[in-house]
């Protein structure tokens, strides 16, 4: 190449760099893109449809710090109804970047009572509240126990519900809309309208007692959350034909690497927790097999045990399943039409 040209093609390079620092640098200009951003993002909620929608708001277990990822949450969505299942550390977020309407939730299901289950209540809550106005608590479905985490909640951001009346208005936030309100269920059928169906089971996740998986039904579609647990013949008896389950997985052989070496370099705690938490996850080995002979269409590892740093991490749960089951990711959608076998998604 000329000389001449590589002059033109420096200039042009200097002239770019130069335009770049000059947007970085403007307010206006950040403002305008700003704004062109916004309007992109906040644009109304779409026509219902009658479609079951599934998102994947947290994928995370606690083990692991992928910053790409929520602790578990799992949003579930028709027409009419709104619910999500469980609401991890940072699951708020993804809701948002969703652009799920808050405004219409109708409740949280809990799996079981672990913090990387429940720490997003109160944000989740927050934001029902602010958006909707409502004047009825969020309510909260668990296990024995429930109510007592929800108790808490609400004893510790009773301050935080008068700074915001006493801000905004009782009339836009009134007061009993920012309460969160415990409702404890057996298995069973737990939550029915509109022709949505949500059954709870037990799972094995000891000495965590109970711990609840959820199957969700509507219009001939299902789907199923596993919660935390072992591979246990009560799901995939819970999940009989289903067309998603959302499944618990641990990387076994990533586990006894991270545990020998906390061992080497003397860090004898996490060692230890390293090595006591596979003993209540799923292992990936017989996941798919059992989905297939539960007639599952498509399975999705979700819940990650150790949450993935990397490629070489996650190939360990990509290796585990048979396309088009898949390995979650947070922000993942599913929609399932009714009557119909059609899955759109990735
Ligand atoms: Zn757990
Ligand atoms: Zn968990």
């Amino acid at each position: 190449m000329s000389k001449r040209v590589w002059l033109i093609l420096l200039g042009i390079l200097m002239a770019a760099l130069a335009t770049s620092q000059v947007v970085l640098r403007s307010d206006t200009i950040a403002l305008a893109l700003t704004e062109v951003g916004l309007r992109s993002q906040m644009v109304p909620e779409p026509l219902p449809v009658e479609t079951l929608t599934v998102v994947v708001c947290g994928s995370a277990s606690p083990l692991g710090d992928s910053p790409d990822r929520a602790q578990a949450c799992i949003a579930v969505l028709t027409d009419k109804h709104f619910l999500i299942f469980d609401a991890g550390s940072g699951s708020q977020v993804r809701l948002n970047q969703a652009g799920l309407p808050l405004n219409r939730l109708d409740g949280v299901f809990l799996t079981h009572l672990h913090s990387d289950h429940i720490a997003e209540i109160p944000d989740v809550n927050l934001a029902r509240w602010a958006m909707s106005g409502t004047a009825e608590p969020l309510k909260v479905y668990g296990p024995t126990g429930v109510s007592q985490v929800v108790d808490g909640f609400n004893q510790a951001f009773g301050l935080d519900r008068g700074y915001r009346v006493a801000h905004h208005g009782e009339d836009f936030m009134p007061k009993t809309g920012g309460q969160t309100e415990a409702i404890t269920i057996a298995p069973g059928v737990v939550f029915s309208a509109a022709g949505l169906t949500v059954t709870a089971f037990t799972v094995d996740h000891h000495p965590i007692n109970p711990a609840f998986g959820y199957r969700v039904d509507y219009g001939g579609r299902s789907v199923v959350i596993s919660g935390d647990t072992v591979n246990t013949p009560r799901l995939w008896a819970a999940a009989e034909g289903a067309d998603l389950v959302f499944h618990d997985a641990l990387a076994r052989p990533v586990l006894e690497v991270m545990h020998r070496v906390a061992l080497d370099v003397g860090r004898d705690r996490a060692a230890k927790i390293v090595m006591d938490v596979t003993d209540y996850h799923a292992g990936l080995e017989g996941l798919q097999a059992s989905a297939d002979a539960a007639g599952v269409r498509r399975l999705v590892l979700y819940h990650l045990v150790p949450s993935p740093p990397n490629a070489l991490v996650a190939g360990f749960f990509k290796r585990a399943v048979v396309a088009p089951s898949i390995m979650a990711e947070d922000l993942m959608r599913f929609e399932l039409p009714r009557d119909s076998e059609e899955i759109q998604g990735p």
